[in-house]
């Protein structure tokens, strides 16, 4: 099964996120059931490997903290562009939060991520070449949420389709309130 470790976004969240999904061409939007923020992508994982992580990720503890979604960016690949992000206000609660995740991550016997986490909600991806960002970044560029609370981290399986992925959630885990 292939797997990843994220954030599921509260309902008006998603709304509000689905507001920037038009006005650029050649992209493939995700659909608001689908936005999530990805702590930590994990890939193919067998049952006991998978169980393996779910004990290590119910051992985190980290309580509950705010995040805001604020502006937005992308990620290009030998200057093509591949995804158009929503940005994660900078946060030291969420880089503690991402470390626990990784630890426990190497802990249940997965390799190491050696790339810097990047806290983003991807809101369209794209094959096309040659796409100018301007207009929609004058639009949408100021893109900020209200905060809200991070109640809980997620276990998902992500499946690929040829219609787009679909995450099923496996397990949540609950950051503790104090
Ligand atoms: P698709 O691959 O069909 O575009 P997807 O990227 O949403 O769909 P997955 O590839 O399973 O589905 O990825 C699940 C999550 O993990 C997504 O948030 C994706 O951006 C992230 N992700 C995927 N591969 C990596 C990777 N190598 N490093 C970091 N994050 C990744
Ligand atoms: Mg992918």
């Amino acid at each position: 099964m292939r797997l990843f470790v994220g954030i599921s976004l509260p309902a008006d969240i998603r709304l509000s996120l689905a507001t920037l999904c038009s006005g650029l061409a050649g992209a493939r939007w995700v659909t608001p059931e689908n936005m999530h923020m990805t702590l930590r992508f994990i890939g193919d994982a067998d049952g006991g490997m998978a169980e393996d992580l779910d004990a290590e990720l119910s051992g985190i503890q980290v309580p509950e903290f705010d995040i805001k979604l604020t502006g937005i960016g992308s990620f290009s690949k030998r200057s093509r562009l591949r995804a158009v992000w929503a940005g994660v206000e900078t946060n030291a609660a969420l880089i503690h939060l991402q470390r626990k995740i990784e630890q426990a991550a190497v802990r249940a016997g997965f390799p190491p991520e050696g790339r810097k986490f990047t806290p983003h909600i991807t809101l369209a991806r794209f094959k096309t070449q040659q796409i100018d960002l301007g207009d929609y970044l004058e639009a949408n560029g100021a893109f900020s949420s209200a905060p809200f609370p991070l109640e809980a981290v997620t276990l998902f399986e992500s499946h690929l389709g040829h219609g787009g992925s679909h995450y099923v959630a496996l397990n949540d885990y609950p950051l503790r309130g104090i």
